[in-house]
């Protein structure tokens, strides 16, 4: 079955075309700074990369060149759109409605408009991303996989805030989680790494990308996540402060000046690694500047770490314990550094990295000592293979 995987942004389209059996990607690309002028299409397999500069007003157009390139061209991958079997969307916000991924019908396309209060930034363009794929292929099944669905099993005492009640029940308030596609794969191949049967494996799965988020995985059921209602909460971020004291916000809002949308834009863009050190949001470049001897990327770094460090005593505890923790996305599985850096002073706690193991580049591997009784993991996370596959079992099923 050939998959069409789309994540759509406020002014991007990412897409990729998979074969579900075969795992095979067919073709890939964004479409990006969609709505303006200098709109762009990058698209292409490895070693043949095309781009386009071309005005794309909105999705719908986006959607038009995507469809162009997979049947023609030099990055033509299928015949016709007839090939397209199915069409899977990553949705961002699926509330309490959606434990699970769900095939996309009017009732579905009501419930994530509703659901874009609790994420003005995300629900919105997933939905324009679902409507320009209905236009293009009225007839191809298309299924929502949310972000938030892998963190529905958490128990009631884990996801709700002690604020009064009322709030949960009128407006929603409450932890919902975000990347649970990436936790859910790399938790499901961790075990499978480990030799665990899933139902019986205890895992601490840390997402260290711009986006970082932590999460406990018991019995293949999440127990915890370190996002909150939004993804500002936890573990420091690119741009993102992650969780810091409540009463700084109405704090800051009056010494300096600042309303509600400035207040959120300075958490959720000025934040972080780049809010500290001044330098970027991009580790590759905050380490480069510390290693020259800026003092505020340095600091950056060691708060980047103890903050994921915390997450892991965290979720030890929450455990009771753990066989497994994986390391994925772009920091976690690329920056040996920053690992070495989380997890030092750890081997007390059953956690011991063997610095060789941790210095090799590669796919999935261990990077703890053999004799570790915690065995650290870096796993490449696959979100767009877990959508394709929540949409293959779910359109196989009509
Ligand atoms: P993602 O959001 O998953 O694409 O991750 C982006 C983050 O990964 C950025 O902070 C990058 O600096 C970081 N990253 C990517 N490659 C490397 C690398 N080789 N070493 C250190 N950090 C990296």
């Amino acid at each position: 079955m050939n998959v069409l995987v789309i994540n759509a942004g406020s002014s991007s389209l990412k897409y990729q075309l998979m074969n579900v059996e075969t795992q095979e990607t067919l073709a890939i690309g964004i479409c990006e700074k969609v709505g303006s002028e200098d709109s762009f299409h990058k698209y292409g397999l490895d070693g043949a990369e095309q781009l386009d500069e071309t005005p794309l007003k909105d999705h719908d157009d986006a959607m038009a060149l995507v469809i162009e390139a997979l049947v023609s061209g030099p990055t033509k991958a299928l015949d016709s759109l007839a090939e397209i079997d199915a069409v899977g969307h990553r949705v961002v916000q699926g509330g309490q409605y959606y434990p699970i991924s769900t095939l996309i019908d009017d009732e579905a396309i009501s419930k994530i408009s509703e659901l874009s209060v609790l994420a003005p930034l995300h629900n919105p363009p997933a939905l324009m991303g679902i409507n320009a794929c209905k236009n293009h292929m009225p007839h191809v099944p298309m299924v929502a996989v949310f972000d938030t669905s892998f963190f529905q099993t958490l128990e009631p005492s884990a996801y709700m805030y002690p604020l009064p009640y009322e709030l949960f029940e009128k407006h929603g308030i409450r932890k919902y989680g975000m990347h649970g596609t990436s936790h859910r794969y790399v938790s499901e191949r961790g075990a499978d790494f480990l030799g665990i049967p899933g139902e019986k494996a205890r895992i601490i799965t840390l997402h260290l990308g711009n986006g970082c988020s932590a999460s406990a995985v018991k019995e293949g059921k999440a127990i915890d996540t370190s996002m909150g209602l939004t993804p500002l909460d936890g573990l420091m971020m690119g741009t993102r402060c992650g969780a810091i004291d409540p009463a700084i916000v109405p704090f800051m809002m009056e010494c300096e000046n600042l309303n509600t949308d400035e207040v959120n834009n300075l958490m959720n863009k000025k934040s972080g690694l780049l809010g500290i050190s001044g330098v970027s949001n991009d580790l590759r470049s905050v380490q480069e500047a510390a290693e020259a001897g800026n003092e505020r990327a340095l600091l950056a770094i060691d708060m980047y770490a103890k903050a994921v460090k915390k997450y892991v005593g965290i979720y030890l505890a929450a455990l009771g314990g753990a066989d497994g923790i994986v390391f994925t996305a772009g920091i976690g599985e690329n920056s040996a550094m920053m690992r070495a850096k989380i997890l030092e002073g750890l081997e007390g706690l059953g956690i011991v990295i063997d610095a060789e193991k941790n210095a090799v580049r590669g796919k999935e591997r261990f990077i703890s000592t053999d004799d570790s009784p915690i065995k650290v993991m870096v796993i490449p996370t696959n979100e767009e293979y877990m959508i394709a596959r929540d949409t293959f079992e779910i359109v196989s099923a009509l």
